[in-house]
This record gives structure tokens, sequence and C-alpha cells, in this order.
């Protein structure tokens, strides 16, 4: 034992040594140290509430006060916008479709006999057109600004303004569109030679374009059905035709004949003078001469909402003929939800009818379609036919409705 003793002791006494040489070295500050700055100015308070104090420090004297704000107590509700997928929506029921197919001219027609058992509450006179109320109030977005034609091959024309201003009904009523006899199959109105925005009276009319008022007030060609009318002769034209564009059943009229006139400008207010059941003001665009059988879709004329285009199309039967008062379904493509439905332009060879498009030669339009992709649906000889088209901003989608196109390509299996 003892003749370990030394070493031992030796052994103890340089762990020691190594062990303080260990710690004193962990203890020494870095050459050079890092100086760490607890920061002074955030200094908390025992306030809870001196936020502004705290900031003003922080900010320094020299900056601007903090506005006071006052903190809403009920919580904020977002608007809800109006899309194509929650209005009078719903899904398609192909059985719906109508089965009844009429030729155009070129043959026998059976005229459609005036509507005259209504009687406007207002007037007093026959009515012979009737309108469904939507609220103003219904959001739109703005309209784009015309003249447009984005169209690659330049057939769009949209020259026009709307007539009524974006925050009130500018939209085409669809019960009774262009070309139609409106929704009673039993008892026809008069074929719309324009298109229907219900609006309240008082509501500003505004032109459509630039040029000169030739009609200001009743009479209007000797139709009361009209009632007060303004129309304008545009100082633009169309391949070298004549643009006319008149307001109708106005209960005022804020312009004189010969009076120039501005995009914009107000030139009468809604009423519902004339052969109306409710107010609203008749829209029409004629081209070439100033007459009623000059009437052509104002849909194609009037610029669309931004973010909206148009389809337009033709309905053709199995000879090649147009399909009368046929009725087209658009088809959200995604949701399958029916975004807008309307009638081939019925002609009645009397002399007054309608018109297909200069460019177009359409038989029917919808308007203020969500850019997008859709399915137009419609019948022919109790056929269902769709048509895929997508929609984009500013323009016309066409589209032609046939049985036999496109042809059907015969897969290796069929014998
Ligand atoms: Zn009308």
């Amino acid at each position: 034992m003892r003749r370990d003793g030394f070493p031992t002791i030796l052994l103890v006494a340089l762990a020691i040594v190594g062990f303080s040489a260990v710690v004193w070295l962990n203890a020494r500050p870095d050459q050079p140290a890092s100086i760490i700055v607890i920061p002074t100015m955030f200094v908390p308070t025992e306030d809870p509430n001196s936020w502004q104090t705290v900031l003003s420090v922080g900010f320094g004297s020299n900056s601007t006060p903090l506005p006071t704000v006052a903190i809403p107590t009920a919580s904020f509700v977002p608007p809800t916008l109006l899309s194509s997928s929650d209005t009078n929506l719903t899904p398609i029921a192909p059985l719906q479709l109508t089965t009844i197919a009429q030729t155009l001219p070129n043959g026998v027609v059976t005229p459609t006999p005036l509507a005259g058992t209504l009687v406007s509450q207002a007037t007093g006179i026959p009515v012979t057109e009737q309108v469904v109320t939507r609220p103003p109030s219904q959001w739109r977005p703005p309209p784009l600004i015309p003249p447009i034609s984005r169209d690659p091959y330049g057939r769009d024309h949209f020259v026009f303004a709307r007539p009524v201003d974006s925050n009130a009904t500018n939209a085409a009523l669809l019960s009774y569109t262009f070309g139609s006899d409106g929704p009673q199959q039993e008892s026809p109105w008069r074929v719309h030679h324009g298109i229907d925005m219900p609006n309240p009276i008082g509501q500003t009319v505004r032109a459509a374009g630039v040029g000169t008022i030739i009609w200001a007030g009743p009479g209007f060609q000797d139709s009361p059905s009209y009632g007060n009318v303004v129309q304008i002769q545009h100082d633009f034209g169309y391949n070298g035709e004549p643009l006319y564009t008149l307001y109708a059943h106005l209960s005022a009229v804020l312009v004189t004949q010969g009076q120039r006139i501005n995009l914009g400008d107000p030139i009468g207010l809604v009423g519902n003078t004339g052969r109306v059941s409710g107010p609203h003001v008749h829209f029409e665009v004629r081209v070439g001469e100033n007459r009623y059988r000059d009437t052509y879709n104002p849909l194609l004329w009037m610029v669309p909402y931004v973010g909206h285009g148009v389809i337009a199309g033709r309905v053709i039967g199995p000879t090649g003929q147009g399909l009368q008062d046929q009725t087209v379904t658009v088809m959200d493509y995604n949701t399958g939800l029916v975004v807008q439905s309307t009638t081939t332009y019925i002609y009645l060879d009397n002399g007054s009818d309608v018109n297909g498009d200069p460019q177009w030669k359409e038989n029917f339009v919808l308007g203020d379609i969500p850019v997008g992709r859709y399915t137009v649906i419609t019948n022919i000889d109790g056929q269902r036919v769709n048509r895929r088209v997508d929609v984009s901003e500013g323009m016309t989608t066409f589209v032609d409705l046939t049985l036999t196109e496109p042809t059907p390509t015969a897969s290796p299996t069929d014998a």
C-alpha cells in the first residue's frame, strides 16, 4: 500500500489541475467578445393598453402620429357577388327541351296573331310586351368600352354602349328575347325587334354612341306601341350603311330633334309609355334604312360586360333550313348548370321580320355569358344536339347546331 502512495497522490493532483484549467478556459470571455446589447427602447410597461407609448418610443418623436382607428364591434360581412352559378339555375332537364320545329320562310308560314287580351294597368292600352321586373340592385360588372372588335377576322362590331347605367338593369330581358314572341305559346306577342331592360321609372337612359337626334317624342313612325321615343342616327356606320339606335317607352325625353349627342349623354328617362305592362327601355338597332324591318339583334352591337362574351349561332334542320322558335340552352361545361336559354328567331314572312346579323347570319344569340367553357344544347327532330364552346371576353363565339356536324368517325369495331 505505502509503496503505491506517492504515484496516487501525484495522479490526483494532476487531475485537479487539469480540471481547473478546463473550467478556467471555458469561463474566459472570448477575445474579441461579441457584445449582445439588450434593447432598452421596447420597455414593457405594466399597462397593457399603453401600446401607443411603446410605438411612439420606437418611431421617435418626429414620427407621424398614429391615427386612432375605431374598431368595429360587428364582424365584417363580405358582399356576395353575383355569379353565373347561383341565381335561378337548375340542373339541365333534357326532356324540357321543345321538340317543336318550324321551318323558316320560303314556304307557307302561318302568321302569328297579336296578343290583345292583356291590358296595361298603367296605361289601359293592350299589352304586347310584358316585363318581369328584376331587382335593379342586382350587381353587374361594368361594360367594356366601345367600339370593340376583338374577333381575329373582324366580324364583331360591338360599337354601341349600353343604354342604361351599370348599376341599373342593363341586361336584356330573357323572357322576351330579340326575334321571339314571348314566353307563352298560346298567346304569342308581337315578334320582338329589340331587347328590353326593365328598370324603375326615372332611370336615366343614355346615348349608345355619338350622333344626331332624329326623333324625340311620341308617335314614332305612326306607331302608338313605342310610347315616347328617342332615336339617334350615329356619326359612324357599318360597311357603308347608316346605323340607328332607338329607345322606347320613355317617361321623359331630355333631348330635341336635331340635337348633337355624345356617347353616354342622358337622352331620356325609363318609363312605361306605349304598349307595355311595366317600365323598361326597349332598345333597337337598325342598319341600312330606318325601318321596322331593318332591325338587328342589339346583343351583337352592344358591348358585353367586362369578363363576358356572346354566343351566337344557328339551329339548322336536316335539310339545311333554319329552325324557328327552337329552344337553345347554354350549360356550364364543368358544373352542368344551365346558364341561360333563348329561342331561335321567328319569321312570319310578312315583310317586317327581324334579321340575322350582316356578318353572322345567326338565328339565336345569348348575351353576357361569363368567360368559360359551355355546352350549347338544342333538339333537332327529337334528337338532342350538343356542341362545346369556349367564350372569350368581348367576343362572339359562333356555333352551328346541326344533326350532321361534326361528322362522326366510325370506330374500327363498328361492323
Ligand atoms: Zn321591347
